[in-house]
């Protein structure tokens, strides 16, 4: 569908293409595929206008994909930590690992090590996991 009344901001061209496509973004040698985007696209120089949702989806994901380079897991625990009510204490007990740990995590002292973080996304996915967990 070509709508005449948009104009490309960059090149001028009169009448942008609404398409609906899969965009990658790629950061530090990690990508990350977006399936259902949708923007005004410029047929003239490839300039393209995500609508509101989608913008807000493709910046979402940068920062998560920036986040995950970094290594800066501490923003994520806390909202998980807190999405689970559980106090930091709380969660060290249920993970079986010292006190402190999620505490220093959590105001990044330290790296958490990979098995804690992949089991906290897998909580935070699957929330009924933590009973068990709690029981083991
Ligand atoms: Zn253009």
């Amino acid at each position: 569908m070509i709508t005449n009344t948009d104009k490309c901001p960059s090149c001028g061209h009169n009448g942008l293409i609404d398409k609906v496509q899969e965009e990658t973004l790629t950061y530090g040698g990690k990508s990350m595929t977006l399936h259902d985007m949708h923007g005004k696209f410029c047929p003239e120089c490839g300039e393209g206008i995500w609508d509101e949702v989608s913008y807000r989806r493709y910046t979402e994901a940068q920062e998560g994909l920036v986040r995950a380079i970094k290594g800066d897991a501490s923003a994520d625990i806390r909202r998980i930590r807190r999405k689970l009510n559980l106090t930091q204490a709380q969660l060290a007990l249920s993970f079986g690992i010292g006190k402190i740990a999620f505490s220093r995590y959590e105001r990044g002292e330290s790296k958490p090590p990979a098995p804690v973080l992949k089991l906290l996304k897998l909580i935070d996915r699957h929330p009924d996991l933590l009973k068990e967990i709690q029981q083991m």
